[in-house]
């Protein structure tokens, strides 16, 4: 981040428009950035300051900024759905994840949590089953945390469900967390009980409660877990506008749940 620095060629710039809508763009000498409100030229926005307000031949106004991991998020490519920067949000607390963090993780998907984890600091190991999210979610990490993240970051076409994906991993340096977001968890636990380090932290986002239900059975079925936790985030935003000071009408009123319990020795 340079937050007192001109936009500068290469850099990834997110434009706003009067709507609050937002466009993500990388900056290149010559380009041009069209929407159906006309165009602004990049060379225009090259060598401005971080909020600098644009206008399109047609009159429409975009203020330019850097993205926030929130944009990126909410705009970059995906193969599978991604998990929503509030859910991330809370994953990384009860997670607890910081720089020292040891993380499994699994499936990577579109890499929105890798990202999430990396730029903390930490080092992960996700397993994806399918080849093609496995490349989708590295390039997503690249353009968000940089090439250097590359080196935390080891993902593995594997599936997380069976014993012999597990086979290579470090049973004398085990992981201390693991982050789940694959359609059944609970399949992933009975590995967990050898390579998750014990005082571990389990944290598995699920979209349905059947799910959650699968899950916590196989916590409480192999009695090596403790603290056990469902949580839900809800999100919602308020209109503030003058008088009228009220909860918005819509927002969106479900995403996943998140499931966390502690690794006790047995
Ligand atoms: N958390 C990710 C999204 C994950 S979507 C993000 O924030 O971007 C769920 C992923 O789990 C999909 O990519 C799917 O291919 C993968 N998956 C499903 N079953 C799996 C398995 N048995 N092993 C590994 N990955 C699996």
């Amino acid at each position: 981040m340079k937050p007192n620095l001109s936009l500068g060629a290469g850099e990834s710039v997110v434009m706003i428009d009067s709507r609050q809508r937002r466009y993500l763009l990388t900056l290149r000498a010559g380009a041009e950035f069209h929407t159906h409100a006309g165009v602004v030229g990049h060379d225009e926005i090259i060598g401005s300051p971080a909020g600098t307000e644009f206008r399109s031949g047609s009159g429409a106004r975009y203020i330019a900024l850097r993205p926030t991991f929130t944009d990126y998020v909410l705009k970059m490519p995906r193969g599978a759905q991604v998990i929503y920067p509030k859910d991330l949000a809370v994953m990384l607390m009860v997670a607890d994840i910081t720089a020292d963090s040891h993380v499994f993780e699994s499936g990577v998907g579109s890499g929105a949590l890798s990202a999430a984890l990396l730029r903390t600091g930490a080092v992960v190991t996700g397993y994806e089953i399918r080849q093609d999210f496995a490349e989708r979610a590295i390039e997503n990490v690249t353009s968000i945390c940089g090439e250097q993240a590359l080196e935390r970051y080891d993902v593995q076409v594997r599936d997380a469900y069976e014993s012999d994906a597990y086979e290579a991993v470090d049973t004398a340096s085990p992981f201390d967390r693991a982050l789940l977001d694959l359609p059944e968890p609970w399949q992933v636990v009975p590995h967990l009980m050898t390579v998750l380090g014990s005082g571990g932290i389990v944290v598995a986002y699920s979209p349905s409660i059947t799910q959650v239900s699968r899950f916590r059975k196989a916590l409480d079925g192999c009695g090596g877990w403790t603290m056990v936790e469902t949580v839900e985030a809800l999100h919602r935003t308020w209109h503030v506008q003058g008088e009228s000071v009220r909860p918005d009408h819509r927002m969106v009123a479900h995403t996943g749940f998140i499931t966390h319990a502690r690794r006790i020795a047995v």
